[in-house]
């Protein structure tokens, strides 16, 4: 996975990578299901801007 990002607010480059799990896992809506996705962010180490949320498997939302 490449970090060749930019922060769009202070233009640094040190752009880590943060993973939501447990509690804050996202389940399928409408769905029974125990299990749901992690959110893995990019964010950036300077500012703490947000650039990019996804969640870890889309496929589960089919
Ligand atoms: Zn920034």
């Amino acid at each position: 996975m490449s970090v060749d990002k930019v922060c769009p607010r202070c233009n640094s480059t040190q752009i880590g990578q943060g993973i939501l799990k447990g509690t804050a896992s996202i389940v399928p809506k409408g769905k029974l299901t125990i299990s749901g996705s992690a959110i893995i962010s990019s964010i950036c180490v300077e500012c703490g801007y947000i650039i990019s949320r996804y969640v870890e498997k889309p496929e589960k939302f089919k």
